[in-house]
């Protein structure tokens, strides 16, 4: 699933793209967003914005675009001429500059201002854009009554983080992913908290989730890393950890798949 760093990278990407202020014309290849696609279609788009994995684009005459990749959504860019959408385009967006196709998005829908406030309501501080909330994270990680391997998915608690991300925030952090959330002291969840903010905020500069100290593994830098160097524990499991050796162990946490290293994060 697209974590926050995709879509904060859309919100520049696309920013940059298309250009503000402008008539922009909506289309739906696919259809069942053709509703939607006519009541922007021709609007000027004024911004864009993202609160962890939501997207928002506010519009000429107070309308919102909400957008969630949800698990198999994706966004193409195209400067210049693009090529004619696939019939499974969800939506397609035109400026004089370039296009923006969108498909297999879990949300695709109009809404008003106050129903984008009632989402943002109900999302923690999101790492990447507040970096300063990191006191509304401790407060809520002390509410929940759960592991704290789940917690870091809860977008109530925080906002953006998704498996990949929890499995190397609690890595670094040295932490078990099975610890109760209620158990983390605020000490060890501000870490966590400027952890997140580190590393989700050089995805969005990297676009792709690297997390990997370069002299764990004897490089320089992170450019050319493959997904398996770059991380620490996200689907490595039976190999040996970046910093210790240990094999990386893999966990069911209910639906979802998390690994750890039985070494750097003891339970
Ligand atoms: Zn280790």
């Amino acid at each position: 699933m697209p974590e926050g760093h995709v879509t904060h990278r859309n919100v520049r990407l696309q920013t940059a793209a298309l250009g503000l202020g402008q008539a922009i014309s909506a289309t739906s290849p696919q259809g069942r967003f053709r509703d939607g696609a006519a009541l922007l279609d021709g609007r000027s788009l004024e911004s864009l914005d993202a609160h962890g994995k939501h997207l928002f684009y506010r519009w000429e005459g107070d309308l919102r675009l909400h957008v969630h990749l949800g698990l198999i959504g994706k966004f193409q860019i195209h400067l210049g001429p693009a090529p004619t959408p696939t019939p499974a385009t969800r939506l397609v967006l035109e400026s004089n500059s370039a296009s923006v196709f969108l498909a297999g998005p879990m949300v695709c829908d109009v809404i008003t201002p106050d129903e984008e406030q009632a989402i943002r309501r109900d999302l923690g501080p999101d790492p990447i854009s507040m970096p300063r909330r990191g006191h509304q994270f401790v407060e809520r990680l002390a509410r929940k009554r759960v592991p704290i391997g789940a917690a870091l998915l809860d977008q109530s608690v925080i906002a953006g983080v998704g498996n990949v991300y929890r499995a190397e925030l609690l890595f670094l952090a040295g932490m078990h992913p099975a610890m109760p959330a209620n158990d983390v002291t605020a000490d060890e969840a501000m870490t966590l908290w400027k952890l997140a903010v580190t590393e989700l905020r050089r995805g969005v500069e990297l676009g792709d989730i690297l997390t990997v100290k370069p002299h764990d593994i004897g490089v320089r830098s992170r450019v050319g890393l493959t997904r398996e160097e770059g991380v620490y524990a996200y689907q490595r499991e039976d190999l040996p950890c970046h910093r210790c050796g240990a094999p990386i162990r893999l966990n069911s946490d209910g639906a979802r798949k998390i690994w750890h290293c039985p070494s750097c994060q003891p339970g």
